[in-house]
């Protein structure tokens, strides 16, 4: 590999590149833009976009496209060529400011839950100035928001910039009477952990639910499972090292600070955990880290599975959220320092965080639903559905001595030793890890960790933005009317933590005993997506979201409306699969293994009516029996979805797929699995698990 440190951003056109190409005036401009989070200047325009046009060329661009993250999850890009006519037959390459700041891609066919009729599908993408443009095969990308013709919002980035924006603005406001009157902007950092599978792409291609439904719908674990804890952090294969090579340097490239990869707990899981940066940033170059695993996997002969569980019965893939507030001077507000119980803006952010996680758990557990998500959550491996806080010992008893007025002893907390002389002190953290929390602070940031691997970052990164930004706003309401600054904050932390610390849990949140305490202590426990979404669109929530301009209501009801509608179809075409599987494939083939165990029992009886035929006879009477079973079931299957179809309420309509069509997937798959216990080998017409988890 190249020397990192030159391909590092070589095709990304950030602040080194403006400051080079960009006339100084311009070059000004646009960084106090970015950097304070204002308007553009659109005088400035022409000129960024020449420059950007002259640098993209030389590394090889003739396309630009407005890249943007619509509601399906994913990037849309349309690419335009630079190309233009020119009077003589030629053609010049050109790229105006109007072009840079906004795109008019026709959006009819993205998601966008009734804002938009398809006769007045106008859609807007309007150019993201802090979040640098890239080349990427062969095309200048520059990152966008997409809104209606009405401004109504149709993706993830322009929340995300509005929520990041409300909070921005409600810290300021405290981190200022903190007496930190330098501080220009507080912002929101994030660094998120991506998981993933890695499966051979022959096998993949064998598997119509892994190319449909991007998991298995069937399927018997193999005799060994991730028991031993062998993979974790285990040596990596050299055909997924090769993949991680390329995929590092090819991140880098666009900038994207990928720092940690390392095999997961499950066999063929690993992750990728990239320094953290801005919260936007981070969200767009989340997006392109996925992009790009799937295009690099394939380069190796591989498929990467973003799905949240595609194995059952092996740990799913989820994202751990590291997110953090910190000033443009370097001030990281949710950084214990050396002695937190004197750190005063410390504690009141974590108060904040902790008011905020209990008032809107709800929001919290709606930002990460998806069908995909349902089958991870609770299941003993991630993060429970129920929301709480992991804070560790030493901030409990910080927070508990405040909320009763007594003092705090932290002297003997501070060191650690592992009882060898000759290996160093090391300063306690003050938190240990518990992988069970859905919400841990680690450290000098809080760790969420209920999103699924698939989605984007965006919704949990808006929720905790604006459930924060709320309780700053009524936190500096009343600091700023303050007679005696000091004691208001301290009484504000007592009345914060004395009302809400029945989020904070330090316990196994894998335990049954959590969820009868969690019920006593009236925390929600939404189990499914289908219970958490109607959540959304109470008046309360509405309200909240409006009062600091990061949804308006229609924004709301139509997003409601893209879940549940996303919900009905991830289980729709999975039932269709299923369906297509079990006719096609599954039922002939246990049809055809039975038919060569009648055939087996026929010719010994014919050579000798004493052999012994008990197993072939078990085998045929077990086999008939689940596949009569399968047939009867797949019947009632097809049944469902022409009943679900029919079916024009969106909440109804999932919570009808929820409650039916998911039970008798379930019972299918049941009797599939018994099956494939026992059918031959060469009789199955699919990868084993096995195959799938242990050949790489
Ligand atoms: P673990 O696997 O133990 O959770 P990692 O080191 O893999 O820890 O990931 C920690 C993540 O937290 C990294 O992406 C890191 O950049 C990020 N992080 C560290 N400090 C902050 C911060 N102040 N704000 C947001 N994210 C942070
Ligand atoms: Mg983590």
């Amino acid at each position: 590999m190249n020397n990192v440190s030159e391909i590092f951003g070589c095709n990304v056109f950030n602040d080194a590149v403006m400051y080079e190409r960009l006339p100084e005036a311009t070059y000004n401009k646009l960084k106090s833009t970015i950097k304070e989070g204002k308007g553009i200047d659109r005088s400035i325009a022409d000129e960024v976009a020449l420059a950007m046009k002259e640098w993209a060329i030389e590394k090889g661009a003739t396309h630009f496209t407005h890249w943007f993250q619509p509601l399906t999850g994913i990037t849309a890009e349309k690419h335009d060529s630079f190309i233009a006519p020119t009077d003589d037959g030629h053609i010049i390459m050109e790229f105006s400011g109007k072009e840079l700041i906004k795109g008019e891609p026709d959006a009819s066919s993205f998601p966008s839950g009734g804002l938009r009729a398809t006769f007045e599908a106008r859609g807007y993408t309007v150019w993201d100035p802090s979040s640098y443009a890239f080349v990427k095969d062969g095309t200048l990308c520059i990152p966008t928001a997409f809104c209606s013709y009405c401004g109504d919002a149709l993706d993830n980035k322009t929340t995300l910039l509005r929520s990041m924006d409300a909070i921005g603005k409600q810290a300021l406001r405290v981190v200022k009477l903190f007496g930190h009157t330098d501080v220009k902007r507080v912002v929101t950092t994030v660094g998120p952990e991506q998981e993933y599978f890695l499966v051979d792409k022959k096998m993949y291609e064998a598997r119509p639910d892994l190319m449909f439904c991007g998991r298995t719908l069937i399927g018997t674990m193999p005799p060994k499972g991730q028991e031993m804890d062998d993979h974790y952090f285990g040596v990596i294969k050299p055909r997924v090292a090769a993949f991680m090579r390329e995929l590092d340097s090819e991140l880098w490239k666009l900038g994207v600070l990928a720092k940690t990869e390392h095999n997961e707990a499950a066999p063929a899981q690993h992750e990728l955990a990239p320094i953290f940066t801005t919260t936007n940033i981070a969200s767009d170059h989340n997006q392109l880290t996925m992009e790009l695993m799937k295009k690099i996997a394939d380069k190796h002969g591989l498929v990467c599975l973003l799905h949240e569980k595609p194995f059952k019965g092996v740990n799913g893939s989820g994202k751990h959220n590291n997110w953090s507030l910190s000033t443009d001077t370097g001030i990281n507000l949710l950084s214990p320092g050396k002695n937190p119980a004197e750190n005063l803006l410390f504690l009141i952010s974590l108060a904040a965080v902790i008011t905020a996680v209990d008032k809107h758990q709800d929001l919290l557990r709606i930002s990460v639903a998806t069908a995909g998500n349902d089958h991870r959550l609770g299941a003993n491996e991630a993060p429970p559905a129920i929301i709480s806080i992991f804070l560790g010992d030493e901030l409990t008893g910080i927070l508990e001595s405040i909320e009763k007025g007594t003092h705090y002893d932290s002297t003997e907390l501070i060191k650690m030793t592992v009882g060898s002389d000759i290996i160093p002190y090391i300063r306690k953290d003050n938190t240990d890890r518990n992988r069970t929390s859905p919400f841990a602070f680690t450290g000098n940031k809080f760790e969420f960790r209920m999103l699924g691997s698939a989605s984007s970052i965006s919704d949990a990164n808006v929720m905790m933005n604006t459930m924060v930004a709320d309780v700053f706003k009524d936190y500096a309401d009343r600091l700023e009317k303050a007679e005696d600054f000091k004691t208001e904050c301290i009484n504000i932390i007592r009345e914060s933590v004395k009302e809400h610390k029945r989020i904070i849990f330090n316990g196994d949140g894998y335990s049954e005993e959590w969820k009868a305490i969690a019920k006593e202590r009236g925390l929600l426990n939404l189990e499914s997506t289908v219970d958490a979404l109607p959540y959304l669109a109470s008046e309360e929530n509405v309200k909240f979201f409006e009062r600091h301009g990061v949804f308006s209501r229609n924004e709301i009801v139509s997003r409601l409306e893209i879940s549940l509608e996303n919900y009905a179809k991830t289980l729709h075409i999975e039932a269709l699969t299923l369906i297509d599987m079990m006719n096609r494939e599954v039922i002939p083939a246990i049809t055809a293994y039975c038919d060569t165990l009648c055939k087996a029992v026929f010719n010994k009886q014919r050579i000798n009516p004493s052999l012994d035929t008990t197993v072939e006879n078990e085998l045929i009477a077990r086999l008939s029996a689940a596949n009569s079973e399968i047939y009867h079931l797949t019947a009632e299957l097809k049944m469902q979805v022409s009943k679900a179809e029919k079916i024009e309420k969106e909440y109804e309509k999932a919570r009808f797929y929820h409650d039916h069509i998911l039970k008798t997937m379930e019972d299918i798959r049941r009797y599939s699995d018994s099956a494939e216990a026992v059918v031959s080998k060469n009789y199955w017409p699919y990868p084993s698990y096995g195959d799938m988890l242990f050949r790489i």
